[in-house]
């Protein structure tokens, strides 16, 4: 019980790695023949347990993954939800108003957003945006493969989630499936392996002097192959430079193209979506044209325990197109405009964790301002970090801006993660490691074409920007000492 005297001091990011090895050793060997007691495990956990764990949402100066941290009303929802253990997985009206909530949440998600709910029927809490990707591919498979049958009588018939890919890319007379896109995220490769389409499916699609970018031709080459079907991915903000795949109008030739052939779009905005609420202006102009056309997708991917700040939850959102997914006429209505589907006819689980609850929780506590101001803090940061990088001698913001860029369109395209690297080719090699050794800030280590980088992700809603700069620059400053 030694333990609870080595957790991390308040301005510790991560615990000790005393604190870390102690609670490693406290952990049973086995699973003991007679249980231990609930009031035993408890004090286990709280003493020895605990001090070891890291907590990044509770910590400012987290800039590792793009994780966020749960606020105030979204962790009490969720204690909540635990209490009641509800089992959110079959809509039944009259026994439980779960499924409401989480249609409010979903519908709340949307108005947040500026996505018409009405257009979005099929919107669901998963586990977070990989199992998403998986549903948007899904989703994917099956309306491109149907739609590839050249005549309009077997696409009827024609069904992966009935007869399987095999047969049905047999039956609809092709013989591949391709996912395009630009510098996708891990994810996307694991979805598409998941969904049996395979990690070589995806297709890399970006321009050659701005890889995050589509090149339309290429893209187009791909759309018009023969016995080839089709799905778009765009990677709504990429995630190691936080650049937006797409600019003001290319969602809208992506959507015709996709049109013309046949093709799904989806878009990946597992951190990019919350953009949406930022107001239209200068400042915001490169960030507002990264998300416009949006709702043009036939899928979306976002995530909820990133910039929402709500813990591990995400959603996909259905549109229509979905065939498969229509829950048919036995689902009761229970909101005055709308059939709620039960979740498990438009999700991978079946018993699922209450996740609406914290989303509801969160949505109404802080409202759009409220969003709106945590994103404007975090984007404030961001700048402020990439700002000072830019006239630091020591380091370098990447990726290297062409020539001629101003230093304040630079800073316009900054969202909410940093990408750069130490001059010195050497410190570089440890500069991670060197920024992370006080535990007063963690940032990661990431790689720019080949070689080592570092990299800010500021996703929690604890940022103040006043507050944290200059702490962020003093570690950075002692890094290279
Ligand atoms: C984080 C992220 C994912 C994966 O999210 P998980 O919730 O960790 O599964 C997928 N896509 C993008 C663009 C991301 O940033």
């Amino acid at each position: 019980m030694e333990g609870s005297k080595t957790l991390t001091g308040p301005d510790e990011v991560l615990p000790s790695l005393e604190a870390i090895q102690r609670a490693r050793s406290s952990l049973l060997e086995t699973l003991p023949d007679d249980g231990l007691g609930a009031d035993h495990v408890e004090a286990h956990l709280k003493r020895e347990i605990v001090p070891g764990l890291n907590r990044p949402s509770q910590s400012s100066h987290y800039y590792g993954f793009v994780i966020g941290g749960a606020t105030t009303a979204a962790r009490t929802a969720d204690h909540i939800a635990v209490e009641v253990d509800q089992n959110v997985h079959v809509h039944l009206p009259k026994e439980t108003v779960a499924t409401d909530v989480e249609d409010r949440a979903t519908h709340m998600v949307c108005e947040l957003l500026n996505l018409t709910p009405e257009h979005w029927p099929h919107r669901i809490f998963s586990t977070g945006a990989t199992a998403s990707n998986v549903l948007g591919l899904a989703c994917g498979r099956e309306h491109v493969i149907q739609k590839s049958a050249s005549h309009a009588s077997s696409q009827q018939s024609i069904s992966v989630a009935e007869m399987g890919t095999h047969k049905a890319m047999m039956w609809a007379g092709i013989s591949d499936v391709q996912i395009l896109t630009t510098v996708p995220h891990s994810s996307l490769r694991k979805a598409a392996s998941i969904v049996g389409l395979g990690r070589a499916a995806v297709i890399d699609v970006g321009r050659i002097d701005l890889p995050h970018r589509f090149d339309m031709a290429f893209l187009e080459d791909h759309l018009r192959e023969e016995k080839t079907a089709c799905i778009v991915a765009v990677s709504c903000a990429e995630v190691n430079t936080g650049l937006f795949a797409t600019d003001g109008n290319d969602m809208a030739r992506i959507r015709a193209l996709c049109d013309k052939y046949g093709a799904w779009l989806h878009v990946d905005a597992a951190f990019g979506l919350l953009a949406r609420i930022l107001p239209p202006n200068d400042e915001y102009s490169v960030l507002n044209a990264g998300v416009a056309g949006l709702e043009l997708a036939d899928s979306i991917t976002g995530d909820a325990h990133k910039l929402l700040n709500v813990v591990s939850l995400y959603k996909t959102f259905y549109n229509t197109n979905a065939a498969y997914l229509n829950t048919g006429s036995s689902e009761t209505t229970a909101s005055k405009d709308r059939t709620i589907p039960s979740p498990l006819n438009i999700g991978i689980e079946n018993s699922r964790r209450f996740r609406a609850l914290p989303v509801y929780a969160t949505l109404a506590a802080y409202g759009k301002n409220g969003y709106r101001d945590m994103l404007e803090r975090q984007i404030r940061l961001a700048r402020g970090i990439a700002k000072w990088i830019m006239e630091s001698s020591r380091y370098e913001l990447l990726p290297p801006a062409s020539t001629g860029t101003s230093r304040s369109d630079i800073l316009k395209s900054i969202y909410i993660v940093v990408l750069f690297r130490a001059r010195d080719g050497a410190l570089n090699e440890s500069l991670v490691q060197r920024i992370n050794s006080s535990r007063r800030m963690y940032v990661s280590g990431t790689q720019w074409i080949g070689k080592p980088a570092a990299r800010f992700a500021i996703a929690t809603w604890l940022v103040d920007p006043e507050r944290d700069l200059p702490l962020v620059i003093t570690e950075l400053d002692k890094a290279t000492q």
